[in-house]
């Protein structure tokens, strides 16, 4: 047996976060690879240091909503807009594996969680909840929703809100197959209901027989272009490192980090400082 396990923290991780990831790669290890990323993910989801699970940022409305998927060769499960759950992956793994469907979303995937007995859970943290303060004094003239919105999309288009970090991921290649795995509470300041790239196939996670690959970052910008699937498809044409930096190059100036593995190569580049544990056996 051999194989080689790729964990991100998020990009624009800072402190504990970007220095110790705790191997967790080496301990999410499992002979399947589906098992491994989801376990990583898991891992990191209970760590509230990242914003997964618990720990996630809370959204203005003082909501905390999260998204995660799973992917293998052929297959793909996501939850968009959980609430009140405390692994957010392994909805998404039972939603690819129990489901005929790809995705479930707000209400229904927690009615989906509950009926499969994942209990009520609070995520949020003391973190959390000053992170939201600050958000909140930032846009505090700002009395109804509506409000707010515009508030928000201006401090968004001033450049003076936080970037999105901690965000997790996980790529995995055991026994000759594939297998990713995402999480996040999403990036701050951010309306009730808003997806990111994270639960968008082929937008922050892609899987095929070529390889695996995750991202983190700005996840409108992400999903635009569509990132984890260009990686993809350009698996085999070059060098895996080139097409990384070239892909992320593409980003612009907009904060952006990937993982990938072929069958070949495994790497990683960001634009901005990242989190990364790697376990190769
Ligand atoms: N990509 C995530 C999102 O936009 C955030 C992150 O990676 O930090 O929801």
């Amino acid at each position: 047996m051999g194989g080689i396990i790729i964990c991100h923290g998020g990009v624009g991780a800072k402190g504990r976060a970007l220095d110790d990831m705790n191997s967790v790669a080496s301990l999410s290890r499992d002979d399947d690879p589906l098992k491994t990323a989801v376990n990583a993910v898991v891992n990191m989801e209970n760590d509230p240091r990242y914003n997964a699970g618990t720990g996630s940022v809370i959204r203005i409305d003082g909501s905390i909503q999260m998204d995660a998927a799973v992917a293998v060769p052929g297959e793909f499960g996501a939850v968009i807009s959980i609430e009140r759950v405390k692994n957010p992956v392994l909805v998404a793994q039972d939603v690819m594996q129990k489901t005929p469907h790809i995705a479930l979303s707000g209400p229904g995937a927690v009615e989906f969680a509950r009926r499969l007995g994942y209990g009520e859970y609070d995520p949020v943290t003391e973190k959390a909840r000053v992170a939201y303060r600050k958000m909140i004094e930032a846009i505090k003239d700002s009395t109804n929703m509506d409000e707010r919105y515009q508030a928000i999309k201006k401090l968004i288009s001033d450049g003076i809100v936080e970037e999105p970090h901690d965000t997790v991921g996980a790529v995995a290649y055991i026994n000759g197959k594939f297998a990713a795995a995402v999480s996040t509470g999403g990036a701050s300041p951010m309306m009730p209901g808003r997806v990111g790239d994270v639960p968008l196939i082929g937008a922050g996670i892609y899987c095929g027989l070529k390889g695996a690959v995750v991202a983190t970052g700005h996840g409108e910008e992400i999903a635009k272009k569509l990132l984890c699937y260009r990686i993809y498809e350009r698996i085999t044409e070059e060098p895996l490192n080139r097409i990384l930096m070239e892909e992320i190059e593409n980003m612009g100036e907009k904060l952006a980090g990937v993982i990938a593995i072929s069958r070949k190569e495994y790497g990683f580049f960001s634009n901005g400082s990242m989190a990364v544990d790697t376990h190769e056996f």
